[in-house]
């Protein structure tokens, strides 16, 4: 039984990282308790780490010596003084030896008790407890005869296709989909060594394979005085790699008595156990409307926040009341939901690359504001390092609407208006899945983004690049005319030949793109290469922000750069980019030194001669330009080689005017 503390906790430990520690430490603040972080080497200056009242060093980044050491995060908790802690989902969240130290060290476990964690720790125990509660489990095998004859056996009685489970799995870990007979002695071999590999448990459990299916779990909620309740659904039908991606509240596959009756079988289950605490009752609800129990989750889930949206709850809120010895404050019939809401996951991974998690510096980091209804969750910011030892989840962006169609809506512009720069994300697979008819109809099931990954995956970028590039020059140019010319960084490499328009390539993403422009009037340039030809006016740059009309549309566009990279965000998309030189290296460094033209304008006056030896800063010439007069000034100590130009002349922007060598 859960220890019963006599008061209100004061000071809770957050056994975690990221957007779940911060999530919880909200709640905390808002309640007037307390926090302790604790962070490994690759966390001291984490946002959770920051956001704590105090924070204590667990060790270096791996997790197994960090965020996973039990020993270490209690002794932290009892040296600051804490009277609980909060494990969040993940790491130590579902860690019955764990939540039993914890009340040995006088410490409260924000959670189920050990015992119905252990109890649902093994899918087949769990599977057979269910089952026996009368609550239907999807056909399979959950013995503990092991052997590979015997699996065979029960995989061809069970009749293909059969999925493979570790019992003692999660997060999709030694999952195999078999669909011939031919296939079972390779599937069972992986999936026996990564549930041995990943669990230290190489028990496997067999189960008919149900396709176009939905994942449809209920939110349960129990107290330590015996009452327990059902918080509705969350459908997290979209899925990669058995995990999911989007989550929903409610359905759009549940109906009135559906929902009572999957809600009154996610009770049952609970009370089986005797369960406290948050947790989560899953079923496949197959395309007939039949559903199964799956597993029990006796932890708070990354999708809560859609329930907390639809129902206007707190569940942090309410696991720290109940772990307080409260009861809980409403009964079943007092539980309403209004609305919809819908989670969509940001993570930093490659979709075309089996969704490989992605690494990287966050260059940017901008969310969107101003959308009614719309929530993120983050655990990172602008210059996080996203490295390879924790979850790649960045953010979790939910949005709320009054019907389904609203939050989709919501969600997509929001998505759309993040920026993100640095590390490869999911954020345009997201929006397409969001997008998509089948998602729009809300037909989608299990198999939906396996179904549809070409479609998913391809994308014509060749508007968003084109766009997103012609700003980025316009934006150079510009910054490099304000620049006064002294060239502190080497100018785009504009052509030099004055009788030519100026060109710049540019690598965007995989390919290469040629571009090349005149200048028309004013502001207004014509982009001629690639075509279409497009007549772009810069309108005005701020800062990293450059508002530009192209063909008399305007979009604001951000730019970002980290060494040679540029990125480019803007609500049609995001595009990473880099200048390559056109010219071969020497001639590149001989640039340099060089006066080059910022803009189109008219040479007014020389002031220097060839074989004169000026220094870093010296006027060269002065240029008139949009009625201004403009010193070009030596970018390096050296000897002016050749004089271009002559006054009177009109230059293009780009163009050498004087080159100088550079004293070395
Ligand atoms: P894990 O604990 O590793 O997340 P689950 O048992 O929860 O594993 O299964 C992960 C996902 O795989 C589920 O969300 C569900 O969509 C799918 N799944 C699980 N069991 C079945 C089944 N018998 N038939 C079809 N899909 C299934």
């Amino acid at each position: 039984m859960q220890q019963t503390p006599r008061t209100a906790f004061r000071k809770i430990l957050i056994a975690n990282r990221g957007e779940i520690a911060l999530r919880i430490m909200r709640t905390c603040r808002s309640l007037g308790i307390a926090t302790v972080a604790v962070y490994s080497d690759a966390d001291a200056d984490a946002p959770h780490a920051r956001f704590a009242d105090e924070a204590v060093h667990i060790g270096p980044a791996p997790s197994s010596e960090s965020y996973l050491n039990g020993a270490r995060i209690i002794e932290a908790a009892q040296r600051t003084g804490c009277d609980a802690i909060h494990p969040g989902y993940g790491f130590l969240s579902e860690n019955a030896e764990f939540a039993e130290a914890c009340t040995a060290a006088g410490l409260v476990f924000i959670g189920p008790s050990p015992a119905a964690i252990r109890q649902m720790g093994s899918k087949s125990a769990a599977r057979q407890l269910v089952a026996a509660a009368g609550v239907p489990t999807v056909p399979g095998y959950d013995g503990v005869e092991q052997s590979a004859e015997h699996l065979r056996a029960e995989m061809l009685r069970i009749g293909f296709p059969v999925l493979i489970k570790a019992s003692a799995g999660g997060g999709g870990k030694g999952m195999r989909v078999v669909r011939a007979a031919s296939e079972i002695d390779e599937a069972l071999a992986g999936a026996r060594r990564e549930a041995e590999k990943s669990f230290g448990d190489g028990a496997l459990l067999l189960e008919k394979f149900i396709e176009q299916a939905r994942h449809v779990e209920i939110q349960l909620f129990g107290d330590a005085h015996g009452n327990l309740v059902h918080l509705f659904e969350r459908d997290c039908s979209l899925q990669r790699r058995h995990q999911k991606i989007i989550e929903e509240s409610p359905s759009p596959a549940v109906s009135p008595a559906l929902r009572a009756a999957m809600g009154a079988a996610a009770v049952k289950v609970g009370q089986a156990i005797g369960y406290v605490n948050a947790g989560t009752v899953e079923f496949i609800l197959a395309s007939g409307g039949e559903f199964y129990f799956i597993e029990v989750n006796t932890r708070l889930q990354v999708e809560h926040p859609v329930t907390e949206m639809v129902t206007g709850l707190d569940l942090v809120k309410l696991q720290i009341e109940i772990a307080e010895g409260k009861p809980l404050p409403f009964q079943q019939d007092e539980v309403r939901a209004h609305g919809h809401a819908i989670e969509a996951r940001l993570y930093a991974e490659d979709p075309r690359n089996d969704f490989l998690p992605a690494t990287g510096t966050l260059h940017a980091w901008e969310l969107p504001a101003g959308i009614a209804g719309l929530r993120i969750d983050a655990g990172v910011e602008r210059g996080s390092e996203v490295g390879i030892h924790y979850d790649p989840l960045l953010a979790k962006l939910i949005a709320h609407g009054a019907q389904r169609d609203e939050a989709i809506r919501k969600l997509s512009y929001a998505l759309r208006q993040l920026s993100v720069q640095g590390v490869m994300t999911n954020r345009e697979f997201l929006l397409r899945l969001l997008e998509s008819a089948g998602f729009g109809q809300g037909v989608a099931t299990t198999d939906f983004i396996n179904e549809h990954l070409g479609a998913l995956l391809d994308e014509d970028r060749a508007a968003l690049e084109q766009a997103s590039a012609i700003a980025l020059i316009l934006y150079l140019q510009q910054q490099w005319q304000d620049s006064d010319a002294l060239a502190r960084e080497l100018p785009p490499a504009y052509r030099n030949n004055p009788y030519r328009n100026p060109s710049l390539k540019l690598r965007i993403g995989e390919g290469e793109l040629e571009f090349a422009w005149r200048w028309v009037s004013g502001n207004t340039f014509e982009f001629m290469q690639p075509e279409p030809a497009v007549q772009a006016k810069l309108l005005a740059l701020n800062g990293n922000q450059v508002r530009v009309a192209l063909e008399g549309v305007q979009q604001l566009f951000t730019v970002t750069s980290a060494g040679e990279q540029f990125y480019v965000h803007s609500s049609l998309g995001s595009c990473t980019m880099r200048k390559l030189a056109r010219y071969p290296e020497h001639q590149v460094a001989a640039d340099a030194g060089s006066a080059n033209s910022p803009m189109p304008g008219q040479v007014l006056k020389i002031l220097v001669e060839a074989g004169q030896q000026v220094a870093r800063g010296e006027a060269l010439l002065i240029l008139e330009a949009m009625k201004m007069e403009h010193t070009m000034r030596a970018s390096v100590d050296g000897i002016v080689e050749t004089i271009l130009v002559k006054p009177g002349d009109v230059v293009a922007p780009g163009q050498i005017l004087v080159t100088v060598a550079a004293l070395t």
